[in-house]
């Protein structure tokens, strides 16, 4: 059982991984037994979730989720939950007395998977899964009762009315709730496929050639979130006086990536020869350029200053 959660956790956190580094590139590393520093993040994630899985399990929900602290800020008595019918309920069945339609058999605490009774009221360590409500149903059901556990507001158990499904709280939130849903809709249309980060090199400073040529060293982490594979090209220029900036070496200006793939490269640029104005501006406002060698149109720029050394 133990090396099944093991396993279960290990692909978890390889997966979790690949959003970072590509796949390709992990499995690789792995079959050539290199171990890179994702490898030791990987048995990290390994390690907390099967911790987390095998020994702390419904604990997290308890004391530890933000997620349940964070909802209780949201809600109110009108809010729908699952609620234990007080009303109806109370007072529960007492040895051979019973006055509330509860009747005291406690399945809805044993098949709580956190371990809480309901009937002392909403608690963080609820995760709405409707276990309890399924027990209580069935359970009522042979008393030829309705369940005292369902989805009910406070408020509607207080005054048996309907639920108010439109009071300012819930119009706030479906305002928020646009906002974030066409923010991330339009983000996600437009989205290119592929991405680019790219920084200047901290351990190989631009260096000022005798002839006042600019060499500077730039890291690139390109990754392919295309279906296919696809090929791209890269480009440097100086923007604020608008030429190009030559690459030397690096993976060349086209490349091939692979569906998925990740790429992390140094590429080295040097400018044309730098007239002395431009030199005592310091720096050169540099753009990284990056399309799909077949449509221009997708393309992706990052600006990069280029710090001339000296100045
Ligand atoms: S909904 Fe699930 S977690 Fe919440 S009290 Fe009922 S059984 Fe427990
Ligand atoms: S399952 Fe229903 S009847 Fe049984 S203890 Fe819970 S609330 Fe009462």
């Amino acid at each position: 059982m133990y090396s099944i959660w093991l396993l279960v956790s290990f692909v978890a956190s390889f997966h979790w991984i690949a959003y970072f580094v590509s796949p390709y590139e992990m499995i690789g590393a792995y079959a050539k037994g290199s171990f890179e520093t994702y490898f030791y993040f990987t048995l990290f994630f390994t390690g907390a979730m099967f911790i987390d899985i095998g020994f702390i399990r419904e604990q997290f929900c308890k004391y530890a989720c933000p997620y349940a602290r964070f909802q209780t800020l949201l809600m109110d008595e009108h809010s729908w939950n699952v609620t234990y019918d007080y009303k109806r309920g109370e007072p529960r069945r007492d040895k051979k007395t019973q006055i509330g339609d509860c009747i005291a058999c406690n399945m809805c605490v044993v098949v709580c998977p956190t371990g809480i009774d309901i009937r002392e009221g909403l608690q963080v360590g609820c995760v709405a899964c409707g276990k309890c409500v399924d027990a209580c149903t069935s359970i009522m059901a042979k008393e030829n009762k309705k369940t005292l556990i369902g989805y009910f507001s406070l408020s509607q158990i207080e005054t048996r009315g309907p639920i108010k499904w439109i009071r300012p709280r819930t119009v706030i939130y479906a305002i928020l709730l646009s906002i974030v849903l066409v923010g991330a809709s339009y983000k996600l249309i437009t989205r290119l496929p592929f991405s680019m980060i790219a920084a200047n090199n901290k351990s190989m400073p631009p260096v000022l050639l005798t002839d006042n040529r600019l060499r500077a060293f730039v890291s690139l982490r390109i990754q392919n979130i295309d279906p296919n594979e696809q090929e791209y090209k890269i480009e440097a220029l100086d923007i604020r006086h608008n030429k190009k900036i030559q690459i030397l070496s690096g993976e060349g200006t086209t490349f091939t990536l692979r569906s998925g793939e990740l790429k992390s490269f140094s590429v080295v640029l040097e400018t044309d020869v730098l007239t002395a104005s431009e030199i005592s501006e310091s720096f050169i406002p540099g753009l990284i350029r990056l399309s799909n060698a077949h449509d221009p149109s997708l393309k992706l720029e990052k600006a990069l200053s280029l710090k001339i050394p000296g100045t």
